[in-house]
């Protein structure tokens, strides 16, 4: 039989059910969910439950938010059983730079709302006395943080969705999904069969096989993970309170009691496995319930390390071990929103702590496909940042080296090999031996800095080695001339009879009125929030070139396809891999590009702003008089073949000029001092073009356009939040984003970027501050790893305001 629901949901853990209940709570109730055994089958029933707040990076710490808001509530809200332990965590730190994570987090964490302070060793000790501290310097206690009987858990989730009028049925495989010509979903099942206008992938460790059935080959690989439980221990039996959950990389896993017993859990860095191992690295279909044999061996090492730390746990047996499979990631956050390509598969998977972000994923996937968007900025977690560069080989890599890393820090700064170099331009060999550290972006390996002496950076929140370097780098491109290797955008061709008109109603910003001008316009979603920004370039009313992030190549693809109409003449081209680009920028810019050059390069005849199809080197290429650092100069978009030699040659004619090389953390610099906002941290689908005081961006008398409404409508309320431009009284450690911004102690804000400018000797940020703190004009600070540094609000560009270096 053929039945039709608005979404079918695939797969009934955590992730999956988490969606159903908020698909539900929002008024979504013509859904379904599939499950091919009973709830929780998968990886969801046997996971040890524990919720942590504590999470480097601002989104992924909203995401986890919502799972200690919503479980404590879900035993009253359905009757149902949840075991929600409300014991809190402490992660302990042993090394200075985690001390300074722990307080660049406690700063956000005011802003997200959840309790966290960071504690000293007589504390950590109050709070679990059982503990050996050697070597621990400060515990990250994270207040409202528990753990929870993960089956309890999931299925009140599901009764009350079922109480909504959502439908589960289970014990019925989903075993085939097809998209039919007029744009629905056919899904069969064992049982029967459904057309559905959305499908959803929460298939969690089958979640490849079932985006295969749509022909997606999906960054996801499981691996094995373990934990014991002990015997009961007495002294635990003989305590009233619960001891915290407690992470430790010492240990490299988690500890905590379970019962009266206790629970350890490792991520082993040698030994690690890849599940089903034998079979590829797929599960059998029949499989459920699957737990493997359990291999003491691997994590022997540091369940002693667990026992040095927690001498208790020595005193008595181990009775249980649970090893169980997880899906992983290469950058370790799960697969959300639409998937690449086909319009209307969606992704809820992919998670490798799915029970902390069962209800943040299913709440904000949720809003995103009803509202367009969700009110978090879900770059991080969209499943359109890979590409087809993340192929098995490269999951692999990854996805074991996330898997090893899960209690290592992450510092800023830091660059981890594994899977690298998977794309870059064809100068990274020559870049990298001269001293050019890269940093991965969209897989694209980018130059970061240039190591005078060959060292890597230091990494961590303070100034680094690479200070004084990016310094040199700023003064070659503000005093001189200097080159970067920027072949890292993504590229589009729109091409066709209808390009102008389809550019101009999917875009904020009127195009270009000349052939060769240059513009930024945004793609907005409907609610006039920001999608995504390019800028664009005009080579004729029927061919556009546009650029944008990297790290949104996959994603502004599909937008450019699937918004164009039935019919409509126009083409889209993804050309990021045919062309490559160096910019050539600083004062000297001008005269090194006439020694290589015939091509008049004047103001008169090459403005600010323009294109011109020139030779350069004698190599035929695109020269776009525009940059991001604020200086005079070019960016030549070139035959990525013919990049080598086009680099040879500048690099060559500008010896006699002292030419140098730059990289992302100068061009960092540099913006910061030019007040440019950047596309995923300033941008972001939470924010307008109003919020974020670029109107000028905004074209409403152009006639209708996608986002036009609702930008309009941002206008006319008063915005809660409003950008705006500081500059901040820093010791040793710059602004990056993520830090709070408080006024007489209260946090009002939230900084999205920052960086100390060279040219000005000064450090600036972005924030996001409530209005009413802007409009009292309160004395701001930035709280800056514990300290509260004095901010203030800048009305204009803190380097050259007018421009006129840029059209020098
Ligand atoms: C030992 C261990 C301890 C863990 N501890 C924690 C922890 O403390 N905290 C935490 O946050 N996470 C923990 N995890 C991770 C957590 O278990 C997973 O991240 C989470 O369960 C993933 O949920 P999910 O819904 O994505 O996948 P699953 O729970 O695996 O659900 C996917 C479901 O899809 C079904 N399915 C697949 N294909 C089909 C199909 N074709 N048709 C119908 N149904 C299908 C499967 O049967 C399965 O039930 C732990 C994992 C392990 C192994």
């Amino acid at each position: 039989m053929l039945q039709t629901k608005r979404v079918v949901i695939v797969g009934g853990g955590m992730m999956g059910v988490g969606l159903l209940y908020h698909l539900a709570e929002m008024g979504w109730t013509d859904t379904v969910l599939i499950e091919k055994g009973e709830l929780t089958s998968g990886s969801t029933w046997h996971a040890a439950g524990q919720c942590a707040s504590f999470l480097g990076s601002f989104s992924a710490a909203q995401l986890h938010h919502e799972a200690v808001k919503l479980y404590p509530q879900l035993e009253k809200m359905t009757g149902q059983y949840t075991g929600w332990h409300a014991t809190g965590g402490i992660r302990l730190a042993i090394t200075p730079e985690e001390v300074d994570w722990f307080r660049y987090v406690e700063g956000f964490s005011r802003d997200i709302g959840f309790r966290m302070q960071v504690i000293g060793p007589d504390e950590i000790r109050r709070l679990n006395p059982f503990i050996t501290l050697d070597g621990v310097l400060a515990g990250a206690w994270t207040l409202d943080d528990g753990h929870i009987d993960p089956t309890g858990c999931c299925n009140a989730m599901a009764i009350a969705a079922r109480n909504r009028g959502a439908e589960i049925v289970r014990r019925n495989r989903v075993t085939a999904i097809r998209q039919r010509s007029g744009g629905e979903w056919l899904v069969e099942s064992e049982k029967e069969s459904y057309i559905a206008e959305y499908v959803v992938n929460a298939a969690g460790c089958y979640a490849r096989e079932v985006g295969e059935m749509v022909g997606l080959h999906l960054p996801i690989i499981n691996m094995e993970h373990q934990y014991v439980v002990t015997e009961t221990i007495k002294e635990f039996q003989e305590r009233r309170d619960e001891l915290p959950v407690m992470r430790d990389p010492y240990v490299r896993g988690y500890y905590r009691q379970e019962q009266k017993g206790g629970l350890i859990g490792i991520y082993e860095t040698h030994g690690a496995r890849e599940a089903w191992s034998g079979r590829g690295g797929t599960a059998q279909w029949i499989s459920d319930n699957e737990l493997f044999g359990g291999d003491l061996e691997r994590i022997e090492n540091w369940l002693t390390r667990a026992m040095e730390r927690m001498p208790i746990f020595a005193t008595v047996g181990i009775k249980r071990i649970i090893d169980g499979a997880i899906a992983h990631t290469p950058d370790g956050n799960p697969l959300l929103g639409p998937a690449p390509g086909p319009r209307n598969f969606w992704m809820c998977c992919g998670s490798s702590v799915g029970i902390a972000q069962g209800a943040g994923s299913g709440k904000y996937v949720a809003q995103w496909m009803i509202d367009g968007a969700a009110e978090i900025n879900m770059r991080d977690f969209d499943s359109r940042r890979f590409g087809p560069y993340a192929g098995l080989a490269y999951t692999r890599a990854k996805g074991y080296d996330d898997y090893q890393h899960m209690f290592v820090t992450h510092l800023p700064g830091e660059e981890r090999p594994a899977g690298r170099p998977v794309r870059h331009s064809s100068l990274y060999l020559k870049l990298a031996r001269k001293g050019c550290v890269h940093t991965e972006g969209g897989g694209f390996e980018r130059p970061k800095w240039f190591s005078p002496n060959g060292r890597s950076e230091q990494p961590g929140f303070r100034r680094s080695n690479a200070f004084n370097a990016v310094r040199d780098e700023c003064r070659a491109v503000a005093e001189r001339v200097a080159v970067c290797d920027l072949s890292s955008f993504a590229k589009y061709e729109v091409t066709g009879r209808a390009a102008a008109r389809y550019l101009d109603r999917i875009l904020a910003n009127r195009l270009p009125r000349r052939d060769g001008g240059i513009v930024l316009a945004h793609l907005l979603t409907l609610h006039g929030r920001i999608e995504t920004e390019f800028t664009v370039t005009r080579f004729s009313n029927e061919h556009f070139y546009l650029l944008s992030s990297i790290a949104a190549e996959q994603r502004d693809l599909d937008f450019l396809a699937h918004l164009r109409e039935p019919g409509e003449d126009v083409h889209i081209e993804n050309v990021t891999e045919q062309l490559g680009v160096l910019v050539v920028a600083g004062p000297r810019s001008r005269d090194l590009l006439a020694t290589v050059t015939a091509a008049d390069l004047s103001n008169a005849a090459f403005p600010w702003l323009t294109v011109r199809k020139i030779e350069v080197a004698g190599i035929g290429l695109r020269a776009l008089r525009v940059n991001y650092v604020g200086e005079l100069g070019w960016e030549l978009h070139a035959p990525a073949k013919s990049l080598e030699p086009l680099y040879d040659r500048i690099w060559g004619a500008g010896q006699g000029m002292g030419i140098a090389d730059f990289g992302l953390y100068a061009i960092n610099s540099l913006r910061m001092e030019k007040a440019y906002r950047s596309w995923g941290h300033e941008l972001t689908n939470e924010i307008s073009l109003i919020e974020s005081d670029m109107e000028r961006f905004f074209a409403p008398d152009k006639g209708d356009f996608r986002g036009r409404a609702g930008t309009l409508d941002c206008r006319r309320r008063p915005q809660a939040r409003q950008l705006a431009y500081l500059e901040v009284a820093v010791a040793d450690a710059d602004p990056r984003g993520g830090e709070a911004v408080l006024a007489g102690g209260q946090v009002v804000g939230l900084t999205t970027s920052g960086a100390f400018g060279h040219r000005t000797g000064r450090a600036f940020a972005f924030a996001y501050i409530e209005r009413h703190a802007l409009e009292s004009r309160v004395l701001l600070t930035v709280s800056m790893l514990g300290r509260d540094e004095s901010a203030t609000i800048l009305n204009q560009a803190a380097y050259d305001p007018a421009n006129v270096r840029l059209r020098g």
